[in-house]
C-alpha cells in the first residue's frame, strides 16, 4: 500500500533523556493535531539510536500511525559479534522498522551491497519493515551516472527479494550531496529519480507493486521545502535528518502533505 510517510533519522544524537523528551514533544503535538488522513493513514517513524528504541516505542505505542525503527542492524541473528545489534533484538523492543543502506553506513562503515542484502534478509525474517536507502554522490551526478548508481544499488542490495518480502520495504532516495549539506535536490530532480525508481520496481515486480510502492526523499528536507517536494507525483514523503531533532520543525514537515 502506497503510504505518506515522514521519518526522522536522529543519527548519533540525543542522550536517553533528551531522546525521550524529543519523542514525547512530537507525540504531544500529534495528539493535539492528529495526522491528516489522505487516501490511507500517514505514518511517522522515529529512527532512533539503539538505546532509545524500547522507551520511544513505549511513548509512541498508543498513537495511531507513529512507529519506531533502528538505524542499522547486523546480518546475523545472534552470536559472538561484540557491539552489534541484530534484527530480532530490534523487533523485541517494540520497533517496527529498520533503516538499511544509509549513505553514512555505506561510506563510513564500508557496507556494500552484499552486506546490505544480508541485513535486509534477516530484517524481513524478523518481521521488521525496511526503509532501504539509495543515492548517488556529487561526482556520480556530475558524471551523469546517477541513474546507473541507483539502479545498481537497488538491483544488488534489494531486488533479490520475492514479492511477499518487498511489500514490507520502502525506498528512500537520498542524494549523498544533499545529506546534511543544506543543498536539496530540486523538486524536479527528486521527481525524476523517484519516477525512475518506481519504473525499476515495476520492471522487477510488476505495475501494481510499483503503483503501491512508497518512495521517500531525503537530503536537507525542512519545513520550508517539504511541501514542494512532497507534492511531486512520485514522492511519498521524506526521510529527515537534521530537522527531525527539532520538534516544531519536524511537526511542520509532517503537516506538509
Ligand atoms: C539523512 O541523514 O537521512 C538526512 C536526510 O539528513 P539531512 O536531512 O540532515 O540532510
Amino acid at each position: 500500500m502506497r503510504k505518506k510517510v515522514v521519518a526522522g533519522n536522529w543519527k548519533m544524537n540525543m542522550t536517553l533523556d533528551e531522546g525521550k523528551g524529543l519523542a514525547d514533544e512530537i507525540c504531544q503535538l500529534i495528539k493535539q493535531k492528529p495526522l491528516k488522513i489522505i487516501n490511507n493513514s500517514p505514518e511517522v517513524i522515529f529512527f532512533t539510536p539503539f538505546i532509545h528504541l524500547a522507551e520511544v516505542a513505549d511513548i509512541a505505542k498508543d498513537l495511531e500511525g507513529v512507529f519506531v525503527g533502528a538505524q542499522n542492524c547486523y546480518s546475523e541473528p545472534s552470536g559472538a559479534y561484540t557491539g552489534e545489534v541484530s534484527a530480532p533484538m530490534i523487533k523485541s523492543t517494540g520497533s517496527a522498522y529498520v533503516l538499511i543502506g544509509h549513505s553514512e553506513r555505506r561510506s563510513l562503515f564500508n557496507e556494500g551491497d552484499k552486506m546490505l542484502a544480508a541485513k535486509a534478509s534477516l530484517a524481513i525474517e524478523s518481521k521488521l519493515n525496511i526503509v532501504f536507502c539509495c543515492g548517488e554522490s556529487l561526482e556520480e551526478r556530475e558524471k551523469n551516472n546517477h541513474f546507473d548508481v541507483v539502479r545498481n544499488q537497488l538491483q544488488n542490495g534489494l531486488f533479490w527479494m520475492d514479492e511477499k518480502s518487498i511489500a514490507n520495504v520502502m525506498i528512500a532516495y537520498e542524494p549523498v550531496w544533499a545529506i546534511g549539506t543544506g543543498l536539496t535536490a530540486t523538486p524536479e530532480q527528486a521527481q525524476e529519480m523517484h519516477a525512475f525508481i518506481r519504473e525499476l520496481v515495476g520492471e522487477k515486480y510488476g505495475q501494481q507493486m510499483a503503483e503501491n510502492f512508497t518512495i521517500l526523499y531525503g537530503g536537507s528536507c525542512n519545513s520550508k521545502n517539504a511541501k514542494q517536494i512532497f507534492e511531486q507525483q512520485d514522492v511519498d514523503g521524506g526521510l529527515i535528518g537534521g530537522a527531525s531533532l527539532k520538534p516544531g520543525e519536524f511537526f511542520k514537515i509532517i503537516q506538509s502533505f
